[in-house]
């Protein structure tokens, strides 16, 4: 396993970060007892990043987790968020991400977050998160509550003009910007990531399960035309005898300016899973067909958040 420094902080996370919103049952019911398991089994193996929040089965995954790091706690880097707390309930204003924050370090049996970051930014206003929530957290940093301040997302132009305009913030998270169907990511963030050092991490190398061997889950919010063509490359890859979920985590694990990678992990199998990934290594010819198959869809975006923070060229999808 490496450890990368996550832009001017003083944390060194591992190449695959383990996502707990699993632990949520945000996607299926995950056994707590296995997902114990899985946290073990994944800081016995090397991996030091662990990302939940609230949202995540509202407050069961920071529970779980919680529950899983009593006398492991000094051995991880710990993430978690503020500002979404269900699907469509959203509260950025400084009094209630305090409330959220004394909820999650009480949840994560802590008395600090090593990163903080504001829950998909693009849901709210922001002229408020620039000028409340931001600096509130700012202040959790200087009065010792959290170690450093992040903000995710799924558009990348309000993380990029948010990062501009707060440039005390530390890191930026973005998800489903940076895998075998999207690498915008690189095109609209990476500059501004590279001129100012933040920290990145890219979460979802699997598209939000798309890229997995069962496709896409049924709310998924791409155009179905995206998933089609995604299920011929999953065909292709089993004819080949090969994953295409292996793939897609070895791909998105290659980035250069990525400190951690996100891949959400309920039970040690997985872990297993994802940790072969990163130690095999990709097959070069097997990518190449897989690009080529999904290139009539790649760089589909669709619309998440309040319209005005869309990414040009969103599309309407499923969800
Ligand atoms: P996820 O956590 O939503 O779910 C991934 C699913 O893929 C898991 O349920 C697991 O069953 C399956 N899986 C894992 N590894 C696999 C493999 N190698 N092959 C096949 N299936 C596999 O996953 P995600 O969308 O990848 O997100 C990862 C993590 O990133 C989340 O758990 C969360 O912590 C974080 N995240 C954060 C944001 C945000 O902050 N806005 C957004 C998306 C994700």
């Amino acid at each position: 396993m490496n450890y990368t420094p996550l832009g001017n902080t003083n944390l060194r996370p591992s190449t695959l970060g383990f996502g707990a919103s699993p632990l949520g049952n945000e996607f299926g019911t995950t056994d707590a007892a296995t997902g114990v398991k899985a946290v073990h089994h994944a800081i016995e193996h090397g991996i030091n990043y662990f990302d939940v929040a609230p949202y995540y089965g509202t407050g069961l995954a920071e529970e779980r987790l919680g529950n899983a790091l009593k006398g492991y706690r000094d051995r991880v880097i710990l993430a978690t968020k503020v500002g979404r707390y269900g699907k469509n309930n959203f509260d950025f204003s400084a009094k209630r991400i305090r409330q959220s924050l004394e909820l999650s370090l009480k949840r994560l049996h802590t008395d600090h977050i090593d990163l903080l970051q504001v829950h998909d930014i693009e849901f709210g206003d922001a002229e408020q998160i620039i000028h409340e929530t931001l600096p509130e957290m700012l202040a959790f940093k200087q009065e010792g509550l959290i170690n450093f301040v992040g903000i995710t997302g799924y558009p990348l132009h309000i993380l990029k003009r948010v990062a501009q305009a707060v440039p005390d913030i530390d890191v930026v998270l973005s998800y489903c910007r940076y895998n075998l169907l999207d690498t915008s990511m690189n095109d609209v963030l990476l500059p501004l990531i590279k001129a100012h050092n933040y920290g990145l991490i890219n979460a979802s190398p699997l598209h939000m399960r798309m890229l997995s061997n069962e496709g896409a889950p049924d709310w998924h919010p791409a155009p179905a035309k995206v998933n089609e063509v995604t299920q011929k490359a999953a065909a292709y890859c089993r004819e080949q005898g090969a994953s295409l979920s292996k793939l897609a985590v070895q791909f998105a694990l290659q980035h250069p300016n990525v400190a951690t990678t996100l891949v959400g992990m309920s039970s040690p199998e997985l872990v297993d899973l994802n940790l072969q990934a990163l130690n095999d290594p990709i097959d070069t010819d097997l990518l190449k067909a897989v690009q080529t198959i999904l290139a009539p869809v790649k760089n589909t975006v669709w619309i998440s958040g309040q319209p005005e923070n869309n990414d040009p060229g969103a599309v309407v999808g499923n969800a």
